[in-house]
């Protein structure tokens, strides 16, 4: 059992100051139990807590951490870079480099425009395809996530073309009443809604791979169906690869399936750890942003130097040799776990999404079904994930503390961080296996 007292006497400080005692909600272990731990640095693989506890890092601080903490590359230009001044609210070099790097590794993106989270560029890009196009209604795909933006949030309904019902307190009926939100990997739902509303959608956003409900991927020719559909009704595709972007290949998804959005939103690997987000597409489409255009769109800390040039530094480092190690780790990772758990017996998936995976607690009864939607996601059992986690993080490895999250591995995974993972793994089967489903 690791030592807890620190992580136990921030985390009751934390929750006077901070509404739950964190700064974003899947970071307190709600749906796992226990005492989120507090993290104190990170080195490569491994992250180490504030009570002296190392555990082998599987979060990647939720993906952008795909060279490992503290890359050497990362840092020093983190550090050249803040020793000239934080920002100047001036354009500066870096930023024309990096939209470069972006537009040179990903076809169907012309211009880029940075900005400082995920949410931001997915709320952009959503306003920028409305403006666009003239038309309000957007659809998406239930189980996928977009960041907090209120029109995004529209929760999950069952059936074919439900109008969206806000997900959370706060995001009123009227913000999401042009939001359509469909089951993913469902064409035929797709069709329909274009058949009622079609002179009225301006996008279709996706992930380009879901990864927010557990990886999901897009069945076969999904995202090309997605691409034919937008292109009949006169809508535009915007694909999100926030997550995916930089991490399931140079190109991201688009460069494992190869269909053209016409617009894409970035973050989390192209920030290098810091706040740094993008979206892109066609020129023509771009084009219309404010100051070129009319769509307004903007931000003090866009293109910050600092973020940039972490960026920059990481993406640089990302090449074909890193993707390789990477697609292997997750590769071992996944058969690793799997193995330990049928060797208790415990029903499972594992999913994969290039190098993005993660595990499906499913019960007997759903042995054999793919996870193809965010209604079959839900039927796992979070309870026994709960045992499994809290097995891994008392043998030394940290997992994602939510059964709806990938696991992330990076280029500092190397045969000893393996190793140990495959040590926590048959407690954790065990652990899991004692749970009744
Ligand atoms: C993380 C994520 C976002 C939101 O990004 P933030 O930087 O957290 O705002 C949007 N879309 C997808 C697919 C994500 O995984």
């Amino acid at each position: 059992m690791a030592r807890v007292s620190r992580s136990e006497e921030l985390f009751a400080a934390a929750q006077v100051v901070t509404p739950g005692g964190v700064n974003s909600p899947v970071r307190a272990f709600r749906a796992v139990g226990g005492t989120p731990v507090f993290m104190a640095s990170g080195s490569g693989a491994y992250v180490t807590d504030v009570d002296g506890n190392e555990y082998v890092d599987l979060v990647g601080a939720w993906g952008p951490a795909i060279l490992g903490h503290a890359h050497p590359a990362v840092v020093e230009a983190v550090q050249a870079a803040v020793a000239d001044g934080s920002g100047f609210g001036t354009p500066t070099a870096g930023e024309v480099e990096l939209a470069g790097e972006i537009i040179d590794r990903v076809a169907p993106v012309e211009q880029v425009r940075l900005v400082s989270s995920g949410t931001e560029a997915t709320m952009s890009a959503v306003r920028l395809a409305r403006g666009v196009t003239g038309r309000a209604k957007v659809v998406k795909f239930a189980g996928c996530y977009h960041g907090h933006v209120d029109s995004l949030l529209a929760a999950a309904g069952s059936g074919v073309a439900t109008l969206g019902i806000p997900g959370t307190p706060g995001v009123t009926s009227a913000t999401t009443a042009d939001t359509i939100v469909l089951p993913y990997n469902d064409v035929a739902a797709v069709t329909a809604a274009f058949e009622a509303h079609g002179p009225d959608i301006a996008c279709v956003i996706s992930e380009a791979a879901a990864a927010n409900m557990g990886v999901v991927p897009p069945q076969p020719g999904f995202n090309a169906e997605l691409r034919r559909i937008c292109d009949a009704h006169g809508a535009l595709l915007v694909l999100d690869e926030v997550m995916t972007g930089f991490r399931v290949s140079r190109a991201g998804w688009f460069g494992i399936d190869g269909v053209r959005a016409d617009l894409l939103t970035f973050g989390k690997v192209m920030g290098g750890g810091l706040p740094a987000a993008a979206f892109g597409g066609r020129a023509e489409v771009m084009g219309q942003l404010a100051p070129a255009g009319p769509v307004y769109q903007a931000g003090t800390l866009s293109g910050n130097r600092v973020a940039v040039a972490a960026g920059l530094a990481q993406l640089r480092e990302c090449g074909s040799d890193l993707y390789r190690h990477l697609d292997a780790t997750a590769e071992t990772v996944g058969r690793l776990a799997s193995e330990a758990l049928a060797e208790e017996g415990v029903a499972h998936r594992l999913q994969r999404a290039g190098n993005l995976f993660s595990l499906f607690f499913v019960g007997h009864s759903f042995v054999g079904a793919d996870v193809r939607d965010y209604d079959t996601a839900q039927r796992q059992s979070v309870s026994q994930f709960a045992a499994f986690f809290h097995a891994m993080l008392d043998h030394g490895v940290y997992l994602p503390p939510s059964a709806f999250e990938a696991w992330f591995v990076s280029g500092a995974h190397d045969d000893a961080a393996v190793s140990r993972i495959a040590e926590a793994l048959p407690h954790a089967a065990k652990a899991a296996a004692m749970v009744a489903t």
